[in-house]
């Protein structure tokens, strides 16, 4: 299956889904986060990083545009685009550093990089339920697929 739907009651649920996702991924990858402002994906980013065991806050690198983690031998590079004026300015910044290699990459407002940010291996669509959200996963590269179902596997165990 290439997706699933995911219903999340609280921001607990949110965390949580950050954690699930986050203890697939041992390798390299790269996750796209859509939704409006609020939807909760710094939320998820933070329940991600927490479960690779990071302890600090967790906030938008709304003006910084990434903020890079070091998680024992891992790197995640945690960006949010949404004051990004063109996907040129991702060049500037160097975005084959941070692509591309073991690093692990969640982005928020990655249709603001459109054209110039790599093919994400998982896209990940947070939205408003009432005062709720919904998370819908794609899988969008084989790799994607494959930790799509380890997710799946895993959530039937819990
Ligand atoms: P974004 O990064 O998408 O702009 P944030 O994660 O910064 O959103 O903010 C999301 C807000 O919604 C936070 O106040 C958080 O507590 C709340 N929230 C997160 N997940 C849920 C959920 N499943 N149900 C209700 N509220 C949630
Ligand atoms: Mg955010």
């Amino acid at each position: 299956m290439k997706t699933c739907v995911i219903s999340l009651p609280d921001e607990a649920a949110t965390l949580d889904l950050g954690a699930q996702l986050a203890r697939v991924c041992s390798s390299a990858v790269v996750i796209y986060l859509y939704g409006d402002l609020g939807a909760g994906k710094t939320t998820f980013s933070r329940g991600f990083l927490q479960a690779l065991g990071h302890q600090g806050n967790v906030k938008s690198p709304t003006y910084t545009l990434v903020e890079p983690y070091e998680l024992g031998d891992r790197t995640l590079y945690h960006f949010d685009l949404y004051r990004l004026a063109d996907p040129e300015e991702l060049e500037f910044m160097g975005i084959r550093d941070y692509f591309g290699g073991d690093a692990l990459c969640l982005v928020e407002w990655p249709q603001q990089g459109t054209g110039v940010l790599p093919e994400p291996d998982l896209a990940l669509t947070l939205r408003y339920v009432d005062t709720a959200r919904e998370a819908e996963l794609n899988a969008v590269s084989a790799l994607g697929e494959t930790l799509l179902q380890q997710f799946q596997h895993g959530r039937e165990q819990a």
